[in-house]
């Protein structure tokens, strides 16, 4: 199939009929992924600080520095949410936080060494573009200083978190203090050049308009062709409640939007091998109906979760969770790490999880989670 252009990419979002885009965008990831096979990890997402000196204007979570409800943990603290995983029976990790200035290179670095050595089960996928580059700044290193130490350290992949809309346009807009969108690409160039996997996230729904979401794919395709190393893209909608964006925003983006999204990056991404369709961010019902616009993958069990929960986005699952919704959506459910690799199969497997033998105790097994999303 030939590459769209960016003309062509603009006029099929704006005027293509969602069914047509759902149809070629199932052709493509059926193409690109086994077509009975959703994809899924068990991970969990807490922070080691929600100090930030970034002041986002669609962001519930930050705090700043002294506020009575600011924190900053240590290493020792943070390594208590990896042994909260392994109990969990969880394989990954996704650790990030806000743009803490008193946190510098030799923190970081000692999370990521520490997490290796003491906990080789939990793969470590830590640290957003935004971060690292905070962290450069504050440490008076480059970004290859920064992105080679947390390398050397052990650090293989890097999750595509801060990346919003890249637009300058939507940047200035919307969180006018922190790092260019030019700055996100290179970080993750960087990254890719050194050996990194990593993800592209996009948040819509707040001020952009459809030649910047087409913006945003053009950056991300033309980045992947020079180095490739994204793994998948990840879109989600911008949650509006607890923010000061709410009160510019108009217009809330709804599940079709969702859907049309999904389908029209599975077509545009041509270099792309996965879409994610997570259930946690637009919720349960709404995700299992997305696994039929081109995505491929449903994120991760999201354990504990801060950031959306700020904003009063309140959506849990389980392992048994996860395989029950992609089932539902007529799939074969997997379970990869965040180098996609394929951990398990669950072929003609109705319980699945036993936790290892000894390992979890009755107390530290996980809370049974209401099964709803509040949004
Ligand atoms: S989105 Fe991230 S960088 Fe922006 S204010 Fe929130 S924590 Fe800080």
């Amino acid at each position: 199939m030939a590459r769209i252009s960016f003309s062509e990419g603009v006029d099929l979002f704006n005027h293509a009929p969602l069914e047509e885009l759902q149809q070629r965008a199932v052709e493509i990831r059926n193409a690109k992924n086994p077509p009975n096979r959703v994809t899924f990890v068990l991970d969990s997402n807490p922070n080691y600080t929600n100090v930030c000196n970034a002041d986002c204007t669609f962001c519930a979570f930050y705090r700043h520095p002294g506020a009575k409800d600011a924190y900053e943990k240590s290493v020792d603290q943070v390594m208590e949410h990896l042994a909260f995983a392994r109990r969990a029976g969880l394989t990954t990790v996704l650790l990030q936080g806000g743009l803490n200035d008193n946190l510098k290179l030799d923190y970081y670095v000692e999370v990521v060494r520490r997490a290796v050595h003491d906990y080789p089960d939990i793969y470590p996928h830590f640290f957003t573009a935004p971060e690292i580059w905070n962290c450069a700044k504050v440490s008076n290193k480059t970004i290859r200083e920064v992105l080679q130490a947390l390398w050397d350290a052990g650090q293989r992949t890097i999750p595509g978190g801060g990346a919003e809309i890249l637009s300058e346009r939507v940047r200035s807009t919307i969180s006018p203090k922190k790092m260019a969108p030019d700055a996100w690409i290179d970080i993750h160039h960087t990254a890719h050049d050194i050996g990194f996997r990593t993800t592209a996230t996009m948040m819509y729904g707040h001020v952009e308009e459809p030649e910047d979401i087409v913006t945003h794919l053009e950056t991300l395709r033309q980045a992947q062709d020079v180095i490739p190393g994204f793994t998948a893209f990840i879109p989600w909608s911008y949650k509006r409640h607890r923010t000061a964006l709410r009160r510019t925003v108009k217009n809330w983006a709804g599940t079709d939007a969702f859907f049309r999204i999904l389908a029209f990056s599975r077509i545009y991404l041509d270099n792309f091998d996965h879409v994610q369709a997570s259930w946690f961010g637009e919720g349960k019902e709404t995700g299992i109906q997305a696994l039929h616009y081109g995505a491929d993958d449903f994120g991760g069990t999201v354990v504990e979760e801060n950031v959306h929960r700020a904003t009063g986005h309140i959506c849990k699952t389980d392992h048994q969770g996860m395989l029950d919704m992609i089932r539902a959506a007529g799939y074969e459910p997997a379970q990869r790490n965040p180098l996609y690799d394929i951990l398990k199969t669950y072929e003609g497997v109705d319980t699945v999880y036993v936790p290892p033998e000894g390992r979890v105790k009755e107390e530290d097994k996980l809370p049974i989670f209401e099964d709803c999303c509040q949004k």
